[in-house]
């Protein structure tokens, strides 16, 4: 059996290799094959300029080089809206179940960054949102996305990264937007993952204990970063799933 699993390691590790290779190649290959669309964006992200790839049925939704989406493109955006470099060096950051390329900038420019998250292994300290195991003001920077849909006592959660900030420090805590009120359930789904679905009214639980709240959306920024969600061949019942925009609220402590 060890020896089984030696093998199947080094075959993934190989293949890796020729998947990073492949996807270096998507971003000039699809630029080439759309030369002639007249949908170019920029991406925030990785400097990309061209053609966007759809995504399932949202049209031009994924940068082919990195790979994001439109709500990482615009948490990119606004990131880079509040932290210059200089703001960036003096910021202690902890971010919760880190997106890769958010985990490589924070790294690089900021002046602390501690990466959590409860259950993954590629992160700096493994530990609940409901208990953080950090003093008082010790961060100035903490970015959650879409996690407190998936936590038990959020509200704790919410206390909690308000504790570990310092005064003036940010928490960014986007949650998906799924009807206009929040549904909480009593026990997680057997079907979820997800311990409530979240609406338009949540933000109002940061504005309990956060002095002010921020929330940016898609439609304040420039349209070549192309944030706005354009749906294809979906029927009118579905769509309602769909409409509702990513927003981002940026609490301040
Ligand atoms: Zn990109």
């Amino acid at each position: 059996m060890g020896k089984k699993r030696k093998d199947d390691g080094y075959n993934k590790g190989k293949f890796k290799e020729v998947e990073y290779f492949l996807k270096g190649l998507r971003a000039p290959i699809f630029k080439l094959l759309n030369h002639k669309s007249k949908h170019k964006y920029d991406c925030p992200i990785c400097g990309y300029h061209g053609p966007f790839m759809d995504k399932n049925n949202r049209l031009r939704a994924k940068c082919p080089k990195c790979g994001e989406l439109e709500r990482a493109r615009m948490a990119m955006l606004v990131v880079n809206q509040i932290y210059d470099a200089k703001k960036a060096s003096e910021t202690d950051v902890l971010h919760v179940s880190p997106e890769n390329f958010l985990r490589k900038i924070f790294k690089e420019k900021y002046k602390s960054y501690i990466s959590s998250d409860l259950y993954r292994e590629d992160v700096d300290q493994q530990f609940d949102i409901q208990s953080i195991p950090y003093p008082d003001n010790s961060f100035d920077l903490v970015f959650a996305s879409h996690v407190l849909e998936y936590v038990k006592d959020d509200r704790q959660a919410i206390q909690e990264i308000k504790r570990v900030l310092r005064p003036g420090g940010l928490a960014f805590l986007p949650v998906p937007m799924l009807h206009d009120k929040t549904i909480d359930f009593e026990e997680r789904p057997l079907n979820k993952r997800i311990i409530r679905e979240t609406g338009i009214d949540y933000f109002d639980r940061y504005r309990e204990v956060f002095s002010e709240v921020t929330v940016y959306e898609p439609g304040s920024f420039d349209e070549k970063f192309n944030l706005t969600i354009d749906m294809q061949d979906i029927s009118d019942s579905e769509k309602h799933n769909y409409q509702l925009p990513n927003l981002l609220p940026v609490c301040s402590a």
